[in-house]
């Protein structure tokens, strides 16, 4: 080989040798539209980049299974059929979780909303208020027993009930992207998707910070929190909603009246799994500061803080633990 080559060709390696460990020290932050958000993945880690990329196909992987849009997918199998079906673990395991939490939360937390989210299209271009008697008729039949899971059999009390994981799908994804990284040696990584977060290791030698927005202004902190192996998840009613005459009409629905649930504007969960956070903090975010505070008294290691609809702050017992100066 000539010598003019041979320095290109040393010197592209050298290059390509420094394109692969940089990513290594600075980490690698991408960000994907899924689940209806705007994901973003940072790791840092020999094998950062390829971690990433598994991180994200694991995550297209579950939302095919776990999403109502996707005519396929196990929750869309199970809302047309009659009677139930099959479902595959990932999807039985959401189920049982969310189950769990209809149950404990009185029925504040429900898996069959889907007839009432439906009516209310307040996801779509053009949301509209549904009258009483369609309310009512979206919510027959509902409820912390209008579904039955026996292994991975999911059993309907009624044909026509319409499944909807929105809100606890999104947190499991998470989880398992977080495992996706884990098994490819990544032991410092944050994955956000639009609010469900996880935050693996520490950054830089400390704990993730994490600032949570205030519900009514964008801008503004209104806390931090200092966390390590921990998810946080935040559920509030200024992230889908529209306004009409002075209302304001979002996505968190109270399954008993079938309207927004009116009790708070924001709840921050901390937990061990971002599937147990997302479904504590819509589950809480219905019940309201009170109920909402018992409710977490039964999840050992899980912490929250509310911002109730007439703007007083209410935190659990061990919040301030993870509290950092802002
Ligand atoms: P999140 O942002 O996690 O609070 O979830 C909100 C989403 O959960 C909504 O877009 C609905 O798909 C679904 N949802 C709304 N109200 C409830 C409820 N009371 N229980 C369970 N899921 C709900
Ligand atoms: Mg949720």
């Amino acid at each position: 080989m000539n010598r003019p080559l041979i320095i290109i060709l040393l010197l592209a390696m050298l290059a390509l040798g420094w394109w692969r460990l940089h990513p290594a020290e600075d980490g690698v932050r991408r960000t994907r539209l899924l689940m209806g958000t705007v994901v973003e993945i940072v790791a840092q880690g020999a094998d950062a980049q390829d971690a990433v990329d598994a991180a994200f196909a694991e995550m297209v992987r579950l939302e095919k299974l776990l999403s109502r849009h996707v005519p396929e997918s196990d929750v869309s199998r199970i809302s047309a059929s009659e009677t139930g079906g099959e479902v595959t673990p990932e999807t039985a395991q959401v189920i049982a979780l969310g189950l769990e939490i209809a149950a404990k939360s009185g029925g504040a937390f429900d898996l069959t909303l889907g007839r009432l989210k439906s009516l209310w299209k307040i996801e779509d271009e053009a949301p509209t208020i549904p009258s009483q008697s369609d309310i009512t008729k979206a919510l027959a039949g509902i409820g912390p027993h209008a579904l039955q899971l026996d292994g991975q059999l999911v059993r309907k009390r009624q044909p026509q009930l319409l499944i909807d994981l929105g809100g606890i799908a999104k947190g499991f994804i998470v989880d398992r992207a977080v495992d996706v990284l884990k098994a490819h040696g990544i032991a410092s990584a944050a994955v956000n998707a639009g609010g469900d977060m996880y935050l693996l290791g520490s950054k830089a030698a400390r704990p993730w910070r994490i600032g949570i927005q205030h519900p009514r202004s964008a801008d503004a902190i209104l806390a931090t929190v200092e966390v390590s192996d921990r998810a946080v998840v935040t559920s509030g009613d200024y992230e889908r909603y529209f306004e009409r005459d002075g209302v304001r009409y979002h996505h968190i629905f109270d399954p008993k009246t079938g309207q927004p649930a009116r009790r708070c504007q924001s709840v921050t969960i901390i937990a061990d799994s971002v599937a147990l956070g997302d479904a504590l903090a819509t589950a809480v975010f219905v019940l309201g500061p009170q109920q909402g505070l018992e409710l977490l008294k039964q999840f050992p290691q899980t912490e929250g803080l509310i911002v109730a609809a007439d703007d007083t702050l209410h935190k659990s017992p061990g919040w301030d633990h993870y509290e950092a100066a802002p």
